[in-house]
């Protein structure tokens, strides 16, 4: 141990030993790189296009539509109900909302599979929650209290007015002669718009493996974004009691997995889950809202919580963490390895400070498992061998509990993934397992470009394609606007500081398009755009962390954070982020806005 160092390497008093754990995940990660990297997953579409089907609207005509609206926001989930609610507020009646779906509420419109529900704390994740003036009634509130709450922002800032559901863009062009958008769908329409704003989210294209026979199976099956409850029976809640007499076999053990995994477990006849790289399982400790801890809230207590987390999460030990919960102790973790005070660490000490961190919690979690899974083997399969957040962080109370049930299986695959599907089941090294119901909860697609994953192209002013233009990754003003794209806006992870919190990021930037927009509207301006320079500058301050960000993930496990392994990607889930965090970048917006001079846009 060195004498200069402020904490231990001893493993010793770790309680584990760093080189070891180091070999350990290097030779996890290097087992599963797959040479084809995202090419080894499908779209669902051509045979396979019945995975995207919509169970939970009835289809219907409707006639085509050119009329003109100021605002048309296309996705109506969180982000674009942030949107249409921040606009609101600064006074825009004429408000189009437009989603494939069939209502509001993006992802848990789709993703209703039993089980379903938020992972960060519902007490900051819920957006406006002191406008509405509710209170979730559970601390990680399930699906339909989330759909509900989509509705009930909707109701609540009048957006089902000129709403179009079931309606997909198809493209959109910019007119300079009129100055406004064109909006194209599947539907024949051909709207108008002065400002649009994409808010489709990411992570909404159900993906499947490219295994061999995947189109061949002639049981039942359905991907997890589009849960058949016609077929299993029941609901959010489980009691799917038509699988009481099925074998089920589930592919993916993310997180979307270890929320539905145990109402499977609960109501199969036999489940069998293949896995190919275990998640991260810590204690979840879901509570119904304490009635007395609810009367003591005082108006804007969402807000500050919601930015105690972001602190918190920032690098800000507080003593004040209002949320106390596995994300938060993840963060402080990291820091309580150190005695003393972490800002005096050389940059080296704080990166091993922070793998130490890392190592210790990922120990307590791989502990977890061999505490509550009786059989050990299986035990030991569950155990995540690489860094935090390589892949999302899971936490639930019933997920590891699931194994002991004697009707559960879990299929290790040794990082391989299933090797064939048949028409009666599924094969992993050499054994068939013969299921009723295969369930798909392989993921979204991700690190395709941005008009891909959108599924519409935009063509801005002078014939610029958006499409061409982020070809090789975003280019953005504040991860909001983009030169030659005029009174266009995009949310979401778009060069922007990233949290785990992702209505919190998504707030912040429609409040920051509302204050552009009125500022606008305010000096009488038709167009708003982002200017080359401003874009560029951007960039650069987004470049400059790149490279920080992509050694640490390349080390990872494959995944989409880092593109399945693959390396440097400019369209990868995270790639070009601002860097900085979330904290630093959330105060660059709100400086901004106090210069108050548009610096980096052109008002026309
Ligand atoms: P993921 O992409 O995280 O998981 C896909 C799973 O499929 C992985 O376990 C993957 O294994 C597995 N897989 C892929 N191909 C194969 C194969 N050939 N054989 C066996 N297994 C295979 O998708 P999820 O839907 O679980 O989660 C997506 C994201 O959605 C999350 O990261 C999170 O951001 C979000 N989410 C949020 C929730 C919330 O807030 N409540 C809940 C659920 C999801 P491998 O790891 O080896 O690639």
């Amino acid at each position: 141990m060195s004498e200069a160092k402020p904490y231990s390497t001893d493993p010793a008093e770790l309680g584990f030993d760093p080189a070891v754990l180091r070999e350990k995940y290097n030779f996890e990660r290097d087992k599963r790189i797959k040479k084809e990297g995202f090419g080894q997953y499908k779209d669902a579409v051509g045979e396979l296009a019945e995975y995207m089907i919509d169970h939970y609207a009835e289809p219907f005509e409707r006639e085509p539509l050119t009329d003109e609206v100021e605002f048309a926001i296309i996705g109506g989930g969180y982000g674009g109900l942030l949107a249409g609610a921040r606009l609101r507020e600064i006074g825009v009646e004429s408000i189009r909302m437009i989603d494939k779906a069939g209502d509001f509420g993006g992802t848990w419109y789709w993703n209703r599979y039993p089980g379903a529900q938020c992972d960060i704390e519902a007490y900051v994740y819920m957006p406006l929650l002191d406008e509405l003036d509710y209170v979730p009634s559970e601390r990680y509130a399930h699906a339909p209290e989330l759909l509900q709450h989509s509705i009930d922002i909707a109701k609540h800032y009048d957006l089902y007015k000129d709403t179009c559901f079931q309606t997909e863009v198809t493209e959109i062009n910019w007119d300079e002669n009129i100055k406004r958008w064109i909006i194209y769908t599947n539907r024949g329409d051909a709207m108008k718009a002065q400002y649009i704003t994409m808010a489709n989210g990411p992570l909404t294209r159900p993906k499947l493996p490219g295994i061999p026979g995947v189109e061949k199976f002639k049981g039942h099956t359905f991907h997890t974004g589009r849960w058949d409850y016609g077929y299993t029976g029941g609901s959010c809640e489980g009691g799917m009691t038509n699988l009481n007499d099925k074998r089920v076999g589930i592919i993916g053990t993310g997180a979307t997995a270890i929320q539905c995994i145990p109402h499977l477990g609960e109501d199969s006849k036999a489940l069998y889950v293949f896995q190919r790289t275990p998640t991260s399982v810590d204690a979840r400790h879901n509570a119904p809202t304490d009635p007395a801890w609810k009367a003591k809230l005082t108006p804007g207590w969402h807000k500050r919580r919601v930015e105690n987390f972001n602190q918190t999460l920032g690098g800000a030990y507080t003593d004040d963490d209002m949320v106390g919960d596995g994300w938060t102790d993840i963060f402080r973790n990291i820091g309580g390895i150190v005695v003393g005070n972490v800002d005096d660490l050389t940059d080296e000490q704080r990166d091993e400070v922070f793998e130490l961190g890392d190592f210790q919690k990922m120990q307590e979690i791989r502990d977890r498992a061999s505490s509550i899974v009786e059989d050990q083997e299986t035990a030991e399969n569950l155990k995540a061998y690489y860094r935090q957040f390589c892949k999302r962080p899971g936490f639930h109370d019933e997920y590891l509990q699931t194994y002991n049930r004697p009707s559960v299986t879990l299929v290790d695959t040794a990082g391989q993934g299933v090797d064939e599907i048949t028409e009666t089941g599924v094969i992993v090294n050499g054994v068939e397992y013969e299921v009723d119901c295969l369930i798909f909860s392989t993921g979204f697609e991700t690190g395709t470009s941005y008009t891909s994953q959108s599924g519409y192209d935009l063509i801005g002013k002078n014939g610029t394609k958006l499409s061409e233009k982020w070809a090789n990754g975003l280019r953005t003003h504040h991860g909001l606007t983009t030169h030659d794209f005029p009174n266009c806006f995009v949310l979401g992870f778009t060069q922007t500081g990233v949290t785990p919190n992702a209505t919190h990021m998504l707030d912040e930037q429609a409040s920051q398009m509302a204050y552009i927009v009125n500022e606008a509207r305010t000096r009488g301006a038709q167009t708003v755009e982002a200017t080359q320079e401003g874009e560029d500058e951007w960039c650069a301050i987004c470049e400059s962390y790149g490279d920080k960000t992509e050694q640490l993930l390349v080390q990872c496990t494959p995944g989409y954070y880092n593109n399945e392994g693959g390396g440097a990607n400019k369209n990868g889930f995270i790639s070009g982020q601002y860097g900085g965090g979330a904290v630093q970048f959330f105060k660059i917006l709100k400086d901004w806005r106090e210069e108050g001079n548009l610096e980096g846009m052109e008002v026309n």
